[in-house]
């Protein structure tokens, strides 16, 4: 059949515009650039759920079976993994936890002789290890006075450490 029938036959069925553009390689190239962007878009939901959890999860296999949920369930997958996923990043767990350990260390450190580093409680007058003088005792009360304390907290003596006991503390301060 010569191609000239063909052409009019077509355009004698009202449809055949619609089949024809159906058949076409416009179409066919429409229809791979969505399955492509369809791709692209579940392959960006897979890869920005593997970056979140690798900073939130520390378990190789939940990041895995989350990354998973993003490629198989793509924008779904990530509206679940957000949903779920754990509020806090490693790192500002680990920072919170690294002040912790220093601010504990502190604490620790201010209940040390400052000069043999022994641990001494909070109302130990003389180091037990160095002897060295950590505290005064009001003259009034008979409580333990830190060095630095202008009036005893108990019962408001002015405290006038003895030259002689600030002395050892003075020296071990410095
Ligand atoms: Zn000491
Ligand atoms: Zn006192």
């Amino acid at each position: 059949m010569p191609e000239w029938t063909l052409l009019v036959a077509k355009t004698t069925n009202p449809l055949d515009p619609v089949t024809n553009f159906f058949k076409s390689s416009t179409w066919h190239f429409m229809t791979l650039m969505f399955w492509f962007f369809i791709a692209v878009i579940w392959l960006s939901c897979a890869y920005w759920v593997f970056k979140d959890a690798r900073r939130r999860i520390d378990d190789g296999i939940i990041v895995t079976v989350a990354v998973l949920t993003g490629l198989i369930f793509g924008p779904l997958g990530l509206l679940v993994y957000t949903i779920v996923r754990p509020p806090e990043c490693l790192a500002d767990i680990r920072e919170r936890e690294l002040e912790m350990r220093t601010l504990e260390q502190r604490l620790e450190d201010d209940q040390r002789c400052s000069y043999c580093k022994t641990p001494v409680r909070d109302d130990f007058l003389v180091c037990p290890n160095c002897t060295r003088r950590l505290r005064t005792v009001c003259g009034t009360c008979g409580r333990p006075v830190e060095p630095s304390w202008r009036v005893c907290p108990y019962c408001e003596t002015q405290v006038a450490p003895a030259a002689a006991a600030r002395e050892p503390y003075d020296r071990l301060v410095r």
